[in-house]
């Protein structure tokens, strides 16, 4: 039995930011920004017109900026800008630079952007220290300049074209590096339109994207012709009600997985971060069982198994975001893996990962024995 990496930082009683107790997982419904930014360059694209009436309708404040600056998120401290930024979607427009994809193993052959940024609260986020300045969510308006970008690259890519099991999927495009693409869906269907794009395209390619939101109506009316994998990126229920503020629950996730399971998407099981909570165990095989029981029986599932990782960048961002978080991110309890530029990040020890490998591993198998493993990290 592995130790038990105990929370290091204290355990509350402080007060949470007010962000996470007015979102608490539990009850977070599809989120509904309080501001909606437009700047100039994006105003006459339809999407941004469609966001405009729709968050509008919803009460929300829409602002056509003079310019392209995306301005009005700073507050007069760290958790007012917090507040702020998280509270308001921006619609802008992709610069070329923006638009071109990147390679991103072992996901996908090529990562492109709908969006950067995420208006959640998840505790160990992933986007930061990725992504500078407040974190507000920017979409982008000009998604078929972004979409165009991407047939050139079929037949190109470093990951599935490697991998037997995967080949079936041509070229694979990732829309979730840097955004949560499901959590403004309502607003914009941007992701169906993008789905129904990959359908009709006659290139050997596919679009997988991965979410911890559960609104997926738009996606079960789309056209998808099984060109689109959807992942849900789930963990042991103590975990999402403790560390993903403003996030779909983890069962609406399971059922938002079967309900496009049952419309005959490709679905997966992003399972993330791991971490060696009391009785990580029970906690994991739970949530495997939970999974095969949301699933219909012939399902096509994978599964992306990624441990908790952190470098002192994000550490620092989490902290100044979530002060009073207990997620544990002490380097003393870590291994550290060092980048080819020198960068570190902070791992759990060997020893622990193998203990966590083999046991998730083997419950995942037994809990739902066709799932194709793509990758632990
Ligand atoms: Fe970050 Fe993903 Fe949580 Fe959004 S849903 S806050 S991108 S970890």
């Amino acid at each position: 039995q592995a130790p038990h990496i105990a929370p290091t930082r204290a355990e509350a009683p402080r007060k949470l930011p007010e962000t996470l107790e007015a979102l608490p997982s539990a009850q977070a419904k599809a989120w509904r920004p309080r501001r909606v930014l437009i700047t100039r360059a994006a105003r006459e694209w339809p999407l941004a017109v469609r966001v405009a009436e729709r968050a509008a309708a919803r009460g929300a404040e829409v602002v056509e900026l003079k310019g392209d600056r995306i301005t009005g998120l700073r507050g007069d401290t760290e958790r007012e800008t917090y507040r702020r930024a998280k509270s308001t979607l921006a619609v802008t427009v992709a610069s070329p630079s923006a638009m071109r994809p990147q390679p991103i193993p072992p996901s996908a052959d090529w990562r492109f952007d709908l969006a950067t940024g995420c208006p959640a609260h998840c505790q160990y986020c992933y986007l930061a220290g990725s992504l500078s300045g407040p974190p507000v969510t920017r979409l982008f308006a000009n998604l078929s300049e972004i979409l165009d970008r991407l047939p050139p690259l079929a037949g190109q890519g470093t990951v599935t074209s490697r991998q037997d099991h995967r080949r079936h999927e041509g070229t694979t495009f990732e829309a979730s590096c840097y955004t949560d693409p499901l959590a403004f869906e309502p607003l914009t269907g941007g992701l169906a339109e993008t789905v129904e794009w990959f359908a009709r395209r006659p290139e050997d390619m596919s679009l997988r994207f991965t979410t911890k939101f559960a609104g997926t109506s738009t996606l079960e009316a789309a056209n998808h012709g099984g060109r689109t994998r959807a992942r849900f990126s789930v963990n042991a229920e103590a975990v999402t009600r403790r560390f993903e503020g403003g996030t779909a629950p983890l069962q609406g996730r399971l059922d938002a997985m079967g309900r496009l399971a049952r419309a005959g998407y490709p679905v997966g099981l992003t399972v993330a971060p791991i971490m060696p909570i009391e009785g990580w165990r029970d906690a994991y095989a739970d949530l495997f069982h939970r999974a095969a029981a949301a699933l219909p029986e012939a399902a096509d599932v994978t599964a992306e198994l990624i441990t908790h990782r952190f470098t002192p960048g994000s550490r620092d961002v989490l902290l100044g975001w979530y002060p009073a978080t207990a997620l544990e991110m002490d380097e003393a309890v870590r291994a550290v893996k060092r980048n080819k530029f020198g960068g570190r990040k902070y791992v759990y020890p060997k020893a622990l990962m193998t203990e966590m490998r083999e046991a998730l591993e083997a419950a995942l198998s037994q809990a739902i024995p066709s799932t194709r493993l793509l990758y632990w990290t």
